[in-house]
């Protein structure tokens, strides 16, 4: 297949050497949350922005590549998956132009998508990078991130073999109420999703993404449950309306970690 367009080459100084591994393991899906995508290349590449990616991605499929892969880009933030926090040495980072939750919900159109899909089968063969290891920014940090959002077609992703997709996730009525939320912690544990809450504290840099948590500490076990609901449903629920994204755990939420933990739990 051809491809669409050939990367652009914009440098951005934002990146350092990656930390104790000496490759990718995964990639992260971000939106800029930005109206254009020039103005997210230039936040992109502003050293007091203090943030990168190695890619990003506009509406209509351009590429723009800015820190090389080999190279740590300042993306996750504060974060964790699979009990790992330091994600921006383990990952490459893609920045998909959208204008975010604030900004209507825009889809991600099709050349973008074409664009995203064609990167992403060379990065994975180019790492030897599974499909499950393909993650959203809101499932490494479900804490304060909710990107690449509910209008991101995971579902098409995984059909081309770039992502993962439960069949528990596809709709067939309403799941009855879990007695006992925490049911879902085990498997969403094993799936990679943190609990044990390490991707709040920040050991050392891990690159700045420009917040950081103001609640440290004080953190419940039921707010920790509904922050990886939300990351779940997000992902694999995206047909919930927003609202239900903070309804009680039922027994979809179940079935579907429940079969993310028992077909890809995570390695590490
Ligand atoms: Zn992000």
């Amino acid at each position: 297949m051809m491809r669409i367009g050939k990367p652009l080459a914009h440098p951005s100084p934002n990146h350092g050497p990656r930390r104790g591994v000496s490759a990718p393991d995964c990639v992260i899906l971000h939106y800029t949350d930005m109206l254009c995508p020039e103005a997210a290349l230039a936040r992109l590449c502003d050293p007091a922005a203090e943030v990168s990616a190695h890619h990003l991605i506009a509406e209509d499929g351009r590429i723009w590549s800015l820190v090389p892969e080999t190279e740590r880009a300042w993306h996750a933030g504060l974060s964790c998956w699979g009990g790992e926090r330091d994600m921006n040495s383990r990952s490459v980072g893609i920045e998909l132009a959208n204008p975010g939750h604030g900004n209507g919900h825009a889809p991600f159109p099709a050349p973008q998508m074409r664009a995203l899909e064609e990167l992403l089968r060379e990065i994975l063969a180019r790492w030897s990078i599974p499909p499950e290891r393909v993650l959203a920014h809101s499932d490494i940090a479900p804490h304060r991130k909710q990107d690449p959002g509910p209008r991101f077609d995971w579902r098409a992703l995984a059909l081309h073999g770039l992502s993962v997709w439960p069949e528990a996730a596809e709709p067939r009525g309403a799941g009855e109420i879990l007695a006992d939320p925490g049911e879902i912690l085990p498997f969403a544990a094993l799936f990679g999703y943190d609990f044990a809450g390490c991707g709040r504290e920040s050991g050392g840099d891990l690159g700045r993404d420009g917040r950081s948590p103001s609640d440290l500490g004080a953190h419940g076990t039921q707010a920790r449950i509904s922050e990886i609901l939300r990351a779940v449903r997000l992902r694999f629920r995206p047909q919930s309306p927003c609202e239900a994204l903070d309804s009680p755990a039922d027994a979809r939420d179940l079935a579907i970690l429940e079969e993310l933990a028992r077909r890809w739990p995570c390695a590490s």
